[in-house]
């Protein structure tokens, strides 16, 4: 399938995403967030922040897969990444600046449409990316300890974004007929 169907494909796939976390009530996203966002562009706190980056996980997550061979779109992932960390880094985000940077790699480590069209990758990486979380808040706590968990915990505040990555990905596997 072509990189344009699998944007066009995570496009509906993000707005499908906005749709549930609105109507389950995970967020409740009305006019006046806009007016408050207009106000103060930057803030990052807030029901629209939120659903924006649940629109661009699930974007993300459809787009994933063919991270896997050389194209287009892996050369602008890698400088979008590149950009991200540099940001990271600066702002002292140390535990995502590491789960991100572990997570992008690993699309470079396999065959076209090995692992990364696998059933199963978006719950590997939800996972990969609570544990490395939590192992770096254990590792900057003082007296904390690595908590399997607190990774439940995590899971259970942030199913919303376990089930954007699904979502995302699993669109990208339905165009390639991957089932
Ligand atoms: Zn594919």
């Amino acid at each position: 399938m072509q990189f344009k169907a699998h944007v066009l494909g995570g496009l509906l796939a993000g707005a499908g995403m906005v749709s549930v976390a609105q109507i389950s009530g995970y967020t409740s996203a009305s006019v006046s967030d806009l007016q408050k966002i207009l106000e103060r562009p930057y803030q990052t706190d807030g029901d629209l922040p939120l659903l924006s980056g649940l629109f661009l996980l699930t974007l993300f997550m459809s787009l994933f897969p063919d991270l896997d061979s050389a194209s287009v779109l892996q050369r602008w992932f890698y400088r979008i990444i590149l950009i991200i960390l540099i940001g990271l880094f600066f702002t002292g985000q140390t535990g995502l600046f590491a789960a991100v940077t572990f997570v992008s790699l690993l699309p470079l480590l396999h065959r076209h449409r090995g692992w990364t069209h696998s059933k199963f990758t978006p719950f590997i990486l939800a996972i990969l990316f609570a544990a490395i979380l939590e192992f770096n808040r254990s590792a900057n706590a003082l007296t904390g300890q690595f908590s399997p968990g607190n990774m439940v915990d995590w899971f259970y505040t942030y199913w919303i974004y376990v089930l954007a990555c699904v979502a995302g990905h699993y669109t990208h596997l339905l165009m390639d007929w991957q089932f």
